[in-house]
């Protein structure tokens, strides 16, 4: 399988160079050449498989004509190694629950896949060279990289953050790993972080002394496992006997979870709609308005990894629709949230139903509980872990959000980081020793 960019000036990569390179040399993001419907009977018998088998008959429809069928069973099996529930929320509405995996959310799955086929790659083409990760992070990002990568053979990392300028929940989860991961805290802001890792790309000498790589969120290995969970939701949907109609709510940011949903759908998944929630920055409800693509700066909500100006999956949601809004509008409809808004329906859930939602699943429940028909059936994503939030969200309910063991293990490990400035000079000369050690 092929893949080609969405600015179409750049030739068709085969999986290892869209995996290796991320963004296509022309700047647009790789598609895959054909999405091939899942055969009917597939789906006949869908609630008799389990996560693992799913996850392998979505994933070899992609990667079956470039990796064995081993292979990929192995890649599912090591990444899925946890579950993602369906949970009746009230009535008709649902929370499939993404934040089981080892840092509560959902760009866990991306994360670790990516991460095993990456090594997948480099393992077949050259044994024994290394490959180094980069990668800024103003906090959710470098969590799930880091431990996507964690003990991965023939993969070094470097998380580079702004010194100060993290939760301590967030810092944890990428300054106590270990093993091949590396934590460098910069005197500086995201954007210093940034310019650092963009020169380092740019840096010839340094590019000929080691083989550097990006962990992109729009690297297609990270971008069309997201599909895994949706089959995995209707199957749960299924056994219950409320597959019919089904709606699914996803709060979006840069709008590669959503995507992956309309993938799942062109894959034959039977979805009646979907729904895209959004906090304040709603540049996608207003698209879907107006039929005008207007980006413009965040601004800071309490969903913050929704906080997305120019959402970069938008240019696959135009591929898939050829670029017609009223294309568009058949398949998904918008909403928006303000931070008040979030608050009240986390209270309300609670209250309610006893139900603790994180602020971007919020907007999810809110979605549907604002946008659901007779007879539908909901989903909304919960993206992450109430208690990734916790201050805003025990501020909201007035009492202690229960925390996880697995958050409880990082907070109580020792952070290991390694100053540096925010001159390109020293992240330079740091690299260069590195590669002599
Ligand atoms: C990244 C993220 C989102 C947004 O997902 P996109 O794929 O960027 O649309 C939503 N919620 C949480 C918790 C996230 O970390």
């Amino acid at each position: 399988m092929k893949y080609y960019s969405t600015n179409h000036q750049a030739p068709p990569a085969t999986l290892a160079e869209a995996v290796k390179k991320g963004l296509a040399p022309d700047r647009g993001l790789y598609m895959p050449e054909r999405i091939d419907r899942l055969p009917e009977k597939f789906f006949r018998d869908i609630e008799n498989l389990d996560f693992h088998e799913i996850a392998a008959a979505v994933a070899t429809s992609f990667f079956g004509e470039d990796i064995p069928a081993d292979a990929i069973g192995k890649i599912v099996c090591d990444t899925l190694c946890f579950d993602t529930p369906v949970v009746n929320v009230c009535g008709d509405i649902f929370s499939l629950e993404l934040f089981h995996g080892p840092t509560l959310a959902f760009k866990d799955v991306g994360g670790r896949f990516m991460a095993r086929m990456l090594s997948y790659f480099i393992g077949k083409e050259d044994a024994g060279r290394k490959v180094t990760v980069i990668v800024a992070t103003s906090g959710d990002t470098g969590s799930a990289v880091a431990n996507g990568f964690l003990g991965v053979k023939g993969i070094d990392v470097i998380v580079l953050y702004p010194e100060g300028k993290v939760s301590e929940i967030q810092e944890k989860q990428f300054t106590t790993l270990g093993q091949n991961i590396t934590a460098l805290e910069v005197a500086g802001n995201f954007d210093d972080c940034q310019r650092l890792v963009k020169s380092a790309f740019m840096d010839e000498e340094l590019n000929s002394i080691l083989t550097l790589t990006s962990a992109n969120s729009i690297n297609v290995a990270r971008f069309l496992p997201q599909a895994f969970y949706y089959f995995n939701a209707y199957a749960q949907l299924k056994r219950e006997g409320k597959a019919k109609d089904v709606v699914f709510c996803v709060p979006s940011g840069n709008f590669g979870n959503i995507t992956a949903g309309l993938v799942a759908w062109r894959m034959g998944l039977p979805v009646r709609r979907f729904i895209a929630a959004n906090n304040r920055n709603d540049i996608f409800l207003k698209y879907l308005e107006t039929g005008r693509y207007e980006p413009r700066p965040s601004v800071q909500t309490i969903a913050n990894a929704m906080d997305v100006g120019d959402p970069s999956n938008f240019a696959r949601i135009m591929e898939m629709y050829g670029h017609s809004v009223d294309a568009v509008r058949k398949d998904i409809s918008g909403c928006s949230y303000t931070d008040g808004e979030i608050r009240k329906t986390i209270g309300e859930v609670f209250r309610k139903y006893g139900y603790i939602l994180d602020p971007h699943g919020a907007c999810g429940f809110q979605g549907l509980s604002d946008n659901l028909e007779k007879g539908e059936t909901g989903v909304f994503l919960e993206t992450a872990h109430p208690a990734k939030f916790k201050d805003t969200v025990e501020s909201i309910l007035g009492q202690p959000v229960p925390v996880p063991q697995k958050l409880k293990d990082f907070m109580s490990r020792e952070k290991k980081s390694i100053r540096i400035s925010n001159r390109f000079e020293d992240f330079r000369q740091y690299l260069k020793d590195r590669s002599t050690e």
